[in-house]
């Protein structure tokens, strides 16, 4: 609950369906956020057309990828000490080729292939389409680069592979990169410039999941409220763009819109919003259709108007409070979580209390929170000093993950008593005898499974809660099965 980045599937192994024509096993690990491993089944998509099947058994493996993170240090020291394991591996077995996927690849390249000579193979985010060429270039013996950034790869005419799904929900990418420079972030210089994919493409790969029995799809992207496509490229060239061509284009709105109408029966989800770019029409437009779910991931880092200034963020605590005030008048009963980051540089205790009074004042359903880890080449890095010691960040931090707990808590009792729409996705952790699906708020809820199934739509009655998990009874199908 506390990490927007999932701890529990943090370096889970992507595997998918074999082709039998197939003779080369690809291990792929994935870390960070949920685009990356959204790019991994892209990456297992373009690999099974060159003779690539998965594999989750490191022993079988011909070439290992690992698709990395490196938004906070803690990120990239894991997936390091996962890169020394595999080289120790290849002493024994010399022919397996390892390779660094991802937000890695620009800033550590020379190190890992030169330097330390601990991998085979560095491909940036945009690279992907040239693995072929690559991994042919490992074969032959040399090492491979490739961590150009482009200005208009989306993968929109990849269809990735959707295994180790529970073939109930998916991420659908609609932009890459990012244009915010959040002075703490490395994502525009990991992942370059920001670009949205062409709609006709997501709605396609919608209807597809849609026939292949997916019932949820997340719109994904890094600032999804920022999506414009005028025909590709970059957004920060629309303005270059012909007059027919603006006159065209299609903004995040009118984008939910055409998937919710393309599929009146998927639910659709969408993440992340950044508070400066979401307009009333996002909000009316989840208001008017039933489909589009009542729940918005929407990150504010700090409730300082003086740290968020010095973070970028391009809106006001006073801004942000208009914005949740409309979305609660709007949609009354959406969810809102957020991220936090604790100890920015220069933040004092008034900061501080400014971030808690930010929170009383929203009560987020839920929080995933952060110290603020120093990231080289950000602008935070080269223009402020970390000046908030570690045990102060972590004294902060604790009390944002106090507070959080208790909203979360008074938020998921709020639904006790009620009866809401869940989608089944499959077994729950804790017992074989229940089922485990989300609301359209996100709240994972559990229940008896009677006859029901996975991918069935079910109305269920909330009787009791933990901080995190609604616990209840099936009362029947919801209309939408
Ligand atoms: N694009 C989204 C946004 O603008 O809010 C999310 C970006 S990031 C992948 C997810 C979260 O990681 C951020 O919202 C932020 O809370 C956290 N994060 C990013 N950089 C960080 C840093 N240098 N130190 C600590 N947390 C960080």
């Amino acid at each position: 609950m506390e990490k927007t980045i999932d701890e529990g599937i943090q370096g889970s192994v992507l595997s998918t369906e074999r082709k039998v024509q197939n003779q080369r096993n690809l291990y792929i690990e994935s870390y960070g956020c949920q685009m990356n491993f959204s790019d991994s089944e892209i990456v297992a998509s373009i690999l099974a057309e060159e003779g690539f099947n998965t594999t989750q058994n490191l022993e079988d493996a011909d070439l290992v990828l690992v698709n990395t993170c490196s938004i906070r240090e803690k990120a990239e020291l894991t997936v390091r000490k996962r890169l020394e394991k595999f080289n120790a591996i290849k002493k024994d077995r010399p022919h397996l080729k390892v390779g660094v996927l991802g937000c890695m690849a620009e800033r550590l390249k020379h190190q890992f292939l030169e330097e330390e000579k601990i991998v085979d193979m560095v491909v940036g985010p945009d690279a992907y389409k040239d693995l072929p060429n690559l991994i042919q270039e490992i074969d032959e013996g040399r090492n491979a680069v490739n961590v150009i950034l482009s200005k208009d790869e989306t993968y929109g005419d990849v269809a990735p592979v959707r295994l180790n799904s529970n073939g109930v929900t998916a991420f659908v990418s609609i932009t890459r990169g990012c244009d915010n420079m959040c002075t703490f972030c490395v994502v525009p210089f990991t992942r370059g410039r920001e670009r949205s994919r062409d709609p006709q493409s997501i709605i396609n790969e919608v209807n597809d999941l849609w026939n292949k029995g997916f019932r949820e799809v997340t719109l994904l992207g890094q600032n999804v409220d920022s999506y414009l496509w005028y025909g590709g490229g970059l957004k920060k060239d629309f303005g270059k763009a012909s007059e027919m061509e603006q006159a065209m284009a299609v903004n995040f709105s009118q984008l939910l819109e055409k998937v919710a109408l393309a599929q009146p029966k998927m639910r659709i989800r969408f993440s992340t919003s950044n508070p400066q770019d979401m307009t009333l029409d996002v909000i009316h437009t989840m208001a008017k259709y039933e489909n589009i779910c009542n729940y918005i991931h929407l990150p504010v880092q700090s409730g300082s108007n003086r740290i968020l200034k010095a973070m970028n963020r391009l809106h006001t605590r006073e801004e942000y409070f208009a914005l949740i005030d409309n979305i609660r008048n709007i949609i009354p009963d959406c969810a809102i979580s957020q991220d936090m980051i604790a100890g920015f540089p220069t933040e004092n205790e008034e900061d501080h209390q400014d971030t808690l009074t930010l929170m009383e004042y929203v009560k987020y359903d839920y929080g995933f929170m952060f110290a603020y880890s120093e990231r080289p080449g950000t602008l935070a890095e080269r223009k402020l000093e970390d000046t908030v010691p570690p045990e102060i960040k972590k004294r902060r931090l604790t009390e944002i993950i106090d507070l959080q707990r208790q909203h979360s808590l008074e938020r998921i009792k709020a639904n006790l008593g009620k009866t809401q729409e869940v989608l089944i996705e499959g077994v729950s952790k804790k017992s074989d005898a229940h089922w485990m699906g989300r609301t359209s708020q996100n709240t994972v809820a559990v229940f008896p499974k009677e006859d029901y199934k996975v991918g069935d739509f079910v109305m269920v009655e909330m009787q009791e809660c933990t901080s995190a998990t609604l616990l209840g009874k099936a009362v029947g199908y919801s209309h939408n099965n």
